[in-house]
């Protein structure tokens, strides 16, 4: 399937490991120019060399931008470079974040300030600073990668489960308020393999268990119908496509990229 992707301009937020990169993979391989951004600018000039190396990158198709989402000066001047290296944005995936374990009780009103501040602004500022690029094009779209948390609350993930949730309700009324100049869609994603997991594994009690035993255990602890974990490569798969004028009818939506794991119908 063509995804149309050539020469369209697509922003990925948190674009130097796990999901993002492969995103990025994905998107450059189907001929877009994309602007990657994350914090660490040493971390991200790592994944531009990996991608160099795979000969993903060309001299006009990356632009690496160290950005702190939920800052609105750094957005500003992302978005400022965006203009200036591609002349606008048909795209942005809203991808950067990252979980936080903690129960009711063990939560402190600081994690949920930081929290709320960080599922909520890595939506609105980004989006926020690119917006008015997107309603230029003529095939302008919004991903939102959400977790399947925003739907099956965890009681050890209590403050991401309520920020989550409040982020599913926010594309929704997007949803609304940019139809139909753009289109905005979210994947609700659970027990995907990457960077997240990686800090995990090398917090793990057992020292001894291999990375391919003690991602096996995870599955079968979690009871994944799939009785995997994913790939970053299969959220990319369904961020694309959500992303792409194939799906071109469809706004408002979420689609669970999580092995099978929700328990709503
Ligand atoms: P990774 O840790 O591999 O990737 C996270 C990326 O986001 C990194 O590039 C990180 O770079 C970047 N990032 C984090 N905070 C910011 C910030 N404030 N500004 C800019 N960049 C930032 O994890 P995943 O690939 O798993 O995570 C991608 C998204 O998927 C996240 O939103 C995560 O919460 C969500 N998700 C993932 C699940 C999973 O099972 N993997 C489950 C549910 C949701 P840097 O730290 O250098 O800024």
């Amino acid at each position: 399937m063509d995804l149309q992707f050539g020469n369209r301009v697509v922003v990925v937020t948190g674009g130097s490991s796990g999901i993002g990169l492969a995103t990025v993979r994905m998107l450059l391989a189907e001929g877009a120019k994309v602007v990657t951004c994350s914090r660490d600018w040493e971390k991200l000039e790592r994944s531009v060399s990996d991608l160099e190396a795979s000969g993903l990158r060309t001299d006009d198709n990356l632009l690496a931008v160290s950005c702190d989402v939920t800052d609105e000066v750094q957005t500003i001047a992302l978005a400022r470079q965006v203009r200036a290296r591609f002349g606008g944005a048909d795209v942005l995936i809203n991808n950067a974040g990252q979980g936080r374990y903690s129960t009711f009780e063990t939560t402190t009103d600081e994690d949920w300030e930081a929290e709320m501040r960080l599922k909520l602004y890595s939506i609105v500022r980004p989006t926020r600073a690119l917006l008015p690029m997107l309603r230029e094009s003529d095939r302008a779209s919004i991903v939102v990668v959400n977790a399947l948390l925003a739907r099956q609350p965890a009681a050890h993930m209590v403050c991401t489960s309520a920020a989550r949730a409040s982020v599913l309700n926010l594309v929704k009324s997007m949803s609304f308020e940019f139809a139909p100049a753009v289109r905005i869609n979210s994947v609700l994603v659970d027990s995907v393999n990457s960077g997240q997991w990686e800090r995990r594994f090398a917090q793990r009690e057992n020292k001894q268990q291999s990375k391919e035993e003690w991602l096996r255990a995870l599955a079968t602890e979690r009871q994944i119908p799939l009785n995997r974990m994913g790939l970053p490569e299969e959220v990319a798969a369904a961020i694309c496509f959500l992303a792409s004028p194939v799906s071109g009818f469809t706004t408002g939506a979420s689609l669970e990229v999580s092995g099978g794991l929700s328990k709503g119908v």
